[in-house]
């Protein structure tokens, strides 16, 4: 598999439409680039994952982007099985991976089989959040009302935080889109969700992905032996794995700490492979990759009070930043004064232009106002933060992501089958 450069990682790539397409996703670029598999094919994204999974099951939900399950389940490539273990490994995107496969001895196995070198799309932006509200409901963020780390409260006009719900509206208010794993449950069929204790009855869990079963595991050892067990009976079993995405943030993930982490969760993976019941189907997506941030591309907005100009509050995340606006700012201004100080760093638009281009799907209008009046997505390896209003530490994170280049947008989706035991 021929791997981008440096240069092309931290290149912006153009969204993948919302849709069940597997040839024609409505862009112009559909044709395969430096050997590699063609992209922009609407099926490959990561709201197809859990709508093909059900179809594998033998249960197709369709959801409202995605009326065609068995149309994503031959277009990602999943066999039909009577039980399936999903594993989502936060921060895990494809090319960090590829970058790092010397330490994942299992993963790398996978990624050698041609089917598995095509990486999906997350949602846009590129953070957790988002994307787990995404994968959850086979849907996009335009109708899960989850639109970023941060955004606009509607209720109160004022920021809240969607990883705890902090000054976040309730999470079944906010995010109304029925779960897939609803749908499965609502049929009959067993869907189980690995976890950690904490995590069981988190404002996140219940907006992004409630109607599981919700079995807990202290250790990550239990999480996994729970869902192994769980895979003897038929349906539908989901582990999540933070570690990847907490040591990329704190280390970088192009530290040693990164790699030894990944080596961990390849270790951890595999064990499922051992012990989960012969015929059960493994899938191992991520939810977002991730970009080095430097030093000399921090853009702190306390020391450029320019940027300040029209801006009543800022959202989102130092990779993809929502600016709402004062009542008689005019965005076009404000892009304009953004665009001046910061050039090329920086790639913005209009809500309405993100809208019209279908960056978060089909927009609920009750939606629309979470979103910015402007959105801005940086470029390369900038981070835009504001030390008046953020931590030291969370202003220098040495690893990021919420932008639309290819390292954080491109996800793996890696298949395999256990195999029968030869005794
Ligand atoms: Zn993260």
């Amino acid at each position: 598999m021929s791997t981008p450069d440096e240069h092309e990682l931290v290149a912006m790539v153009p969204g993948v439409p919302y849709g069940d397409g597997i040839v024609d996703g409505g862009s112009q670029e559909t044709d395969a680039v430096g050997g590699r598999p063609p992209r922009h094919q609407a099926a490959l994204h990561l709201s197809s994952v859990l709508p093909a999974l059900s179809s594998a099951i033998g249960h197709p939900i369709p959801t409202r982007v995605h009326d065609d399950p068995a149309g994503l389940r031959s277009a990602l490539g999943l066999p039909e099985v009577r039980s399936a273990i999903v594993v989502l490994v936060d921060g895990l995107g494809f090319w960090n991976l590829v970058s790092r496969a010397g330490h994942a001895r299992y993963l790398r196995s996978l990624l050698n089989d041609s089917a598995n070198q095509r990486p999906l799309s997350t949602c846009v932006p590129s953070t957790t959040v988002a994307a787990m509200g995404v994968f959850g409901t086979g849907t996009c963020p335009g109708l899960t009302g989850m639109t970023g780390y941060t955004q606009r409260n509607t209720d109160n006009g004022r920021i809240c935080q969607l990883i705890q719900f902090r000054d976040a509206p309730d999470p079944l208010d906010l995010q109304r889109v029925p779960t897939v794993f609803e749908g499965l449950a609502d049929e009959g069929v067993r869907v189980t969700s690995c976890g950690m204790p904490r995590f069981e009855h988190s404002a996140l869990t219940r907006a992004a992905l409630r109607g599981a079963d919700y079995r807990c595991g202290t250790t990550a050892h239990d999480r996994l032996s729970a869902a192994c067990e769980s895979a003897r009976t038929p349906g539908l079993t989901y582990v999540y794995i933070r570690d990847v995405d907490k040591t990329g943030h704190a280390q970088g993930w192009e530290s040693r700490d990164w790699a030894a982490t990944v080596e961990r969760v390849d270790s951890q993976i595999a064990y499922l492979r051992r012990c989960a019941p012969a015929g059960t189907l493994l899938v191992i997506v991520a939810d977002h990759g991730m970009v080095s941030a430097r030093e000399e591309d921090r853009i702190d907005m306390a020391s450029r009070p320019r940027l300040d100009e029209g801006v009543a509050m800022m959202g989102g995340e130092p990779r993809a930043p929502m600016l709402y606006l004062h009542e008689d700012a005019d965005p076009a201004d404000v892009i304009g004064r953004w665009k001046a100080e910061l050039g090329d760093r920086i790639e913005m638009m209009t809500r309405e232009q993100a809208i019209s281009r279908g960056l978060y799907g089909p927009v609920d209008p009750r939606v629309a106002p979470m979103i910015g009046d402007v959105v801005a997505w940086s470029c390369g390896h900038t981070t835009i933060v504001d030390s008046r209003e953020q931590t030291d530490l969370a202003t220098r994170l040495p690893g990021v992501h919420g932008s639309r280049t290819m390292i954080e947008t491109d996800v793996p989706c890696l298949i395999d089958v256990v195999p029968r035991r030869s005794r």
